[in-house]
């Protein structure tokens, strides 16, 4: 969604269309329930906060339906209505929430320079970042015809819509056995498709999968469509020893299409002035959101690898917000 740019160019000269940078106190990258409730605290803080939406404004809940386990919604929200109360009530306590992508970042000073689709420069005594992840998918067509039909790349988020039904999970990682497991406790059957003879998850969490009743591992197959009436999904062809002599095709019948082959954090450009691990999470200071430059601060799912749900999002963003407001106060005194 950010896509990363070569910094090392001499971008002095790029500013606005007007020729001048807009210099901001706060400056929100990202606009999901991290980056909207980063918004919301900073407003009240009297930070001013710019945002800039990104891509996709409202982040990956605008493409989930039902949001049922966030607290206050007693009886479950959509992921975009969510979002436009989430960015109704930030804008009700001033903040600045405008369209545009972050393409380059210079943290190199002690005022951050961040540009806007490649031509409007900003500078902000203070960063939020709040890009997010995107989920990986496999790449094909049907994964598009059947978005909100039966594929999802959240368990926790849809498994519920899939109670005593049959569904099945991409994937041989840490999250894919985590996502079967909570599938097999809602649903009558759950497949894990794994494309290798070997999982990749931990070894507890494998052993766990592997004894779960209603979990069958389908070894060494990989997916090569969906199919289904009306956009819903109602099975999967699969392929068995691909390219091998004994090659066979797969099929299976399931509603719900379950994705865990791992998220992308979106960070390519902050990758020469901030610290990330090998996947591309920020890295920032246990227990806080501050990064390794001062002033810079991350949240939500581009810094966390591990709970990646809107309400930890959310949390994350109110402690970025706070973390901003005390730098800045105790910077300018
Ligand atoms: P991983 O990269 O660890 O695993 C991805 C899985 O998806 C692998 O089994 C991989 O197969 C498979 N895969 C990738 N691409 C394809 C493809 N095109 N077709 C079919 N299969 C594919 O990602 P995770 O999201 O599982 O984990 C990310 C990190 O987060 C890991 O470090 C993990 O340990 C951690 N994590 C920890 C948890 C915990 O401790 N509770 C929970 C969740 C995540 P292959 O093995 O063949 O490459």
């Amino acid at each position: 969604m950010f896509k990363s740019l070569d910094i090392n160019e001499n971008e002095e000269s790029k500013t606005t269309p007007s020729g001048e940078a807009e210099r901001v106190k706060c400056l929100i990258i990202g606009s999901g329930p991290a980056g909207y409730t980063a918004a919301i605290y900073a407003a009240r803080a009297n930070l001013s906060p710019v945002m800039y939406e990104g891509l996709q404004p409202g982040g990956q809940l605008t493409t989930t339906t039902e949001v049922e386990n966030y607290p206050g919604y007693p009886e479950g929200v959509t992921g975009p209505v969510m979002m436009e109360d989430f960015k109704k009530q930030a804008q009700r306590f001033g903040a600045d929430v405008r369209w545009g992508m972050a393409t380059k970042v210079d943290f190199s000073g002690d005022i951050h320079k961040v540009w806007i689709d490649d031509s409007k420069l900003i500078e902000a005594e203070s960063v939020i970042i709040a890009t997010g992840a995107t989920a990986k998918y496999l790449g094909l067509e049907d994964e598009k015809k059947y978005a909100g039909g039966g594929v999802s790349a959240c368990a926790t988020c849809d498994g519920f819509f899939y109670r005593g039904k049959d569904v099945a999970v991409v994937g041989g990682g840490d999250t894919a056995a985590e996502e079967a497991m909570y599938l097999a406790g809602l649903c009558n059957k759950v497949y894990m498709i794994v494309r290798r003879d070997v999982l990749r998850a931990s070894r507890v969490m494998a052993e766990r999968t592997k004894k779960t009743p209603n979990i069958e591992i389908l070894w060494q197959h990989q997916t090569k469509g969906l199919y289904g009436e009306n956009g819903v999904v109602e099975g999967a062809k699969l392929v068995k020893n691909l390219g091998e002599p004994d090659e066979q095709e797969v099929d299976i019948k399931i509603d719900g299409f379950f994705l865990a082959i791992g998220h992308k954090p979106n960070s390519d450009i902050f990758k020469d002035y901030l610290e990330t691990d090998s996947v591309g999470y920020i890295s920032t200071i246990p227990g806080t959101s501050q990064t390794k430059v001062p002033g810079v601060f991350a949240c939500g799912d581009v810094q966390d690898s591990h709970y990646r749900q809107a309400v930890t999002a959310a949390g994350s963003g109110c402690m970025a917000a706070i973390d901003a407001e005390r730098f800045l106060s105790e910077k300018n005194g």
